[in-house]
């Protein structure tokens, strides 16, 4: 077992390509796997190796000058729980769709430590609004109690679905919050550029570092998250059910027909009966070959 470290960093790279040729060199030479994304205005990694391996990139992080004083979380995990190293330059270092010039972290929300927002959710003021930023898949197996579940499967909605709904927000104060901080850092500042909240907060380190800090607190259920692991549980309770019955089960599942490839919830008992496929349709489809499997080794993802 190694580790898995989570970081991002908003910072001005001029040659995001001189950047990324580095983090190639030094991933490699670590024997470190996972999803790099630079962009001019910064980093956002996923990556994992041996305990000695990730000191390491930490440590050569720390002495480049732009990626000094950067939050890495860390995971139980490793090399294994990514396929491969890919390093990709973007546009946006999280795709929210918005012109990286014109909606910057500038603006971005006030950060809370996770001891701030446990007090501020457990005294809980009346015009407090707490804003999930994620994915639907994601915030159905976990979610702060009495949260606002925007209806979205990507991120690039989110912004619609703000300015849809920004009458609500009038005079309100705004906690958002997501996986480990990175998508509320622009979130925030496009919520603060509206001007219509009374006040905008983003939770330090997202979900991953309350959890760690209140594994049961107010946040209930399971942590979705982007690597081998799917989803990290925080406390016992269960949210979702079965796609097939109603039993309550928060594993995730991909069907077996790959031109499917659905991601799904399922009990254990589901999955036997129909063979890990969504419908007797997809069932059908693998039972008599009119269909590939999909590659048991692949990843269980959206
Ligand atoms: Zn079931
Ligand atoms: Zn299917």
């Amino acid at each position: 077992m190694g580790t898995i470290l989570l970081y991002y960093k908003y910072i001005n790279i001029q040659n995001p390509q001189e950047i990324a040729n580095w983090q190639r060199s030094l991933c490699e030479g670590l024997h470190l796997t996972g999803r790099i994304i630079l962009a001019h205005e910064g980093i956002n990694g996923t990556i994992g190796g041996t305990d000695q391996a990730c000191q390491n990139y930490i440590d050569a992080m720390n002495a480049h000058e732009l990626f000094q004083d950067i939050d890495f979380k860390t995971a139980d995990g490793g090399s294994e729980s990514f396929p491969k190293l890919k390093i990709s330059i973007k546009n946006e270092i999280v795709r929210l769709g918005v012109d990286p010039s014109q909606v910057t972290v500038k603006d971005t929300g006030k950060h809370l430590t996770p001891e701030q927002v446990h007090e501020l959710l457990t005294n809980r003021p009346d015009n407090l609004i707490v804003l999930d930023t994620r994915n639907d898949y994601e915030w159905q197996v976990g979610q702060f109690t009495g949260a606002e579940l925007p209806n979205i499967k990507t991120f690039r909605e989110f912004p619609e679905y703000v300015e849809k709904n920004l009458e609500r927000y009038k005079d309100k104060e705004v906690l958002m919050y997501c996986t480990g901080g990175v998508r509320c850092e622009r979130a925030s500042a496009f919520l603060v550029q509206k001007d219509i909240a009374k006040n905008v907060y983003q939770i330090d380190g997202g979900i991953h570092r309350y959890i760690e800090k209140f594994p049961n607190g107010h946040f209930r259920g399971k942590n979705y998250v982007f690597d081998e692991r799917i989803t990290v549980r925080a406390n016992a309770d269960i949210l979702s059910t079965c796609l097939h019955c109603d039993t309550k089960s928060d594993d995730y599942t991909n069907c077996l027909n790959a031109m499917c490839n659905k991601h799904y919830t399922s009990c254990q008992p589901c999955i036997e009966r129909l063979g890990n496929s969504c419908s007797q349709h997809c069932q059908m489809l693998v039972a008599t070959k009119q269909t590939v499997e999909r590659d048991s080794r692949s990843s269980l993802r959206k």
